[in-house]
């Protein structure tokens, strides 16, 4: 054989650069299931069924364009993980070399390289091409600097891929960004009548895979009884279609907005896709733009819809591997709490947890403010280690893979790297979810009560993490505001706050 070419199950796309120079005559696709991708983080029913249904349909794809495939289907082999999956492959097929893609986590691509080298096989590693910015480009960035903001590097993304721009090279509109046109809340009637995603049946294939993850991980969270995620590039076409011509138009105001069981609103549902490479960022930011242009939607929807997939995506990325290994210990707030067991069952009295958990359990989807600000936020305020919050938001969503979650959980969200690639912490107390969403009026506590009886539990760990964390705040122009409210507090009234807090982290389980 000459080369055995190793497909990762986020790496599902026919053009990738792994295929480039194949011949079936002398080259071998290598892929396998293996219940440590499972296990590792307790990854729940709904993510570990999309993962292998996407792989079983791709293999599918591969093997019908007369590409050989060899497929390990969980349940029929011995192996564990990848590594020893992978070392018997190369002792059976003595490959010349193993070719695949640079993978999305540090952990699997280490494990690889062990696994290669260990059998005496040439990796040959290929760039990436589905992403818009390489590692050696982010990494000449980054260079000398200490810090990154995401929105010089956007700029530059805009302007390589000519994104956006006039005939003068200058931002549509007249501007870069229209984030402040993002922060639209419903008002007191919701959203309305809402476009319902398209939703995609379970096919052969999804069912048997259905049944094997309640075979092998029956104990494991979540459910994915109500299973309908895109698992062919096809369908990802479909969805991304769909949210082109029906939710774009209002993603941009409404992108912060939450309502009361309405988990999809007006997002694109697109970062599974994207993720497991059914769809390319290009091909999406393509859409999104020609609908702009087309004069049928507005620009701030676009150009928020751009800034997340050309801007976030591609930072986060970049960000990953530039802090790698490094990023997955940071803990710069030294927070050693546990996470709150309510986390996994969504079977908690705040009204705003119960609705982004228990949405997340049921779909493997919450959206961005849901992950930033309701549970993002209470881990980061409660003090919870970030390794435990890392751990839950790579096992619950369907687009979790390593090198989008760290950076957003460990550094967006827990600002446990610090002031290097996001500027301040994103901490909110009650008022913030109260005037974003309608949850605190079907809630046993008022947003507005800090201490005592009936407090806030979002409001009350917001204070106290603000008071836990005063001096470090004080110093940043952009969160110095939230010292100088805490300071008008009587020393009694912060007293009261901090009982209250400690109160609640002894007894979680009765929040
Ligand atoms: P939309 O709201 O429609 O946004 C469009 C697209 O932009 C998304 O599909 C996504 O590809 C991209 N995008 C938006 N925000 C980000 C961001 N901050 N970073 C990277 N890409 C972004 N996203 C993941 O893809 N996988 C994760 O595991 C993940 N974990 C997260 C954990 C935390 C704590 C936080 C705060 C955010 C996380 N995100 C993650 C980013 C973001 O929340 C999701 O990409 C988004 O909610 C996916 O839903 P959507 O496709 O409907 O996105
Ligand atoms: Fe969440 Fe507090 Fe509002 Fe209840 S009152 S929904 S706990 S923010």
């Amino acid at each position: 054989m000459r080369n055995l070419i190793v497909v990762l199950g986020d790496q599902l796309s026919l053009s990738s650069v792994a295929f480039e120079g194949f011949d079936a005559a002398q080259d071998r696709i290598w892929m396998a299931e293996v219940p440590e991708e499972s296990e590792h983080v307790p990854s729940t029913k709904m993510r570990t069924a999309l993962f292998l249904s996407a792989m079983r349909h791709f293999a599918e794809a591969l093997t019908s364009r007369g590409m050989p495939v060899d497929y390990l289907k969980l349940g029929t082999h011995p192996f564990a993980s990848i590594e020893a999956a992978l070392a018997d492959a190369l002792s059976r097929h003595r490959p010349d070399a193993v070719v695949m893609v640079e993978a999305g986590e540090w952990r699997l691509e280490q494990a690889i390289a062990k696994t290669c080298r260990a059998a005496n096989v040439r990796l040959a590693v290929r760039d990436d091409l589905h992403f818009m910015a390489s590692r050696a480009e982010f990494a000449e960035h980054a260079q000398g600097k200490q810090r990154l903001v995401m929105e010089a590097f956007y700029r530059k993304m805009r302007v390589k891929h000519e994104v956006l721009l006039d005939e003068r090279g200058q931002p549509e509109g007249g501007q870069w960004n229209f984030d402040h046109d993002n922060r639209g809340a419903f008002g007191r009637n919701g959203p309305g009548m809402l476009p319902p995603p398209t939703s995609f049946a379970p096919d052969a294939i999804t069912r048997e895979v259905l049944a094997d993850v309640e075979t092998h991980f029956g104990d494991h969270y979540g459910s994915a009884e109500r299973f309908d995620w895109p698992v062919t590039r096809e369908q990802a076409l479909v969805a991304m279609n769909d949210f082109m011509a029906f939710r774009l138009q209002d993603f941009g105001r409404f992108q912060d907005a939450m309502w009361t069981d309405e988990p999809f609103l007006y997002h694109g549902l697109l970062s599974s896709s994207l993720n497991l490479k059914l769809l390319d960022p290009r091909e999406v930011i393509d859409a999104a733009v020609a609908q702009w242009r087309a004069g049928a939607v507005p620009l701030e929807s676009v150009e928020g819809f751009v800034r997340q997939i050309l801007g976030w995506r591609e930072f986060m990325r970049g960000v990953y591997w530039w802090r790698m290994p490094d990023l997955a210990d940071a803990n710069a707030l030294d927070h050693h709490q546990d996470l709150p067991g309510w986390y996994w069952t969504g079977e908690v009295g705040m009204n705003c947890m119960k609705q982004a958990i228990g949405q997340t359990l049921r779909t493997g989807y919450a959206h961005h403010i849901q992950r930033l600000m309701v549970t993002g936020n209470f881990a980061l305020t409660f003090g919870v280690a970030p390794a435990q919050v890392h751990a839950w938001y790579l096992s619950v969503y369907v687009d979790a893979v390593e090198w989008v979650e760290l950076p957003n959980t460990v550094g967006m969200s827990l600002f446990a790297d610090g002031a290097r690639f996001v500027t301040k912490p994103y901490a909110g107390g009650g008022a913030y979810i109260n005037r974003m969403s309608n949850y605190c009026g079907g809630c046993r506590y008022k947003p507005g009560t800090r201490s005592g009886e009936g407090a806030c539990p979002v409001t009350v760990m917001y204070w106290d993490f603000v008071a836990r964390h005063e001096r470090m705040l004080e110093s940043n122009p952009r969160t110095v505001v939230m010292t100088r409210n805490l300071q008008r507090f009587s020393a009694d009234e912060r007293a009261a706050i901090r009982r209250t807090a400690n109160d609640m982290r002894e007894r979680p389980e009765l929040l």
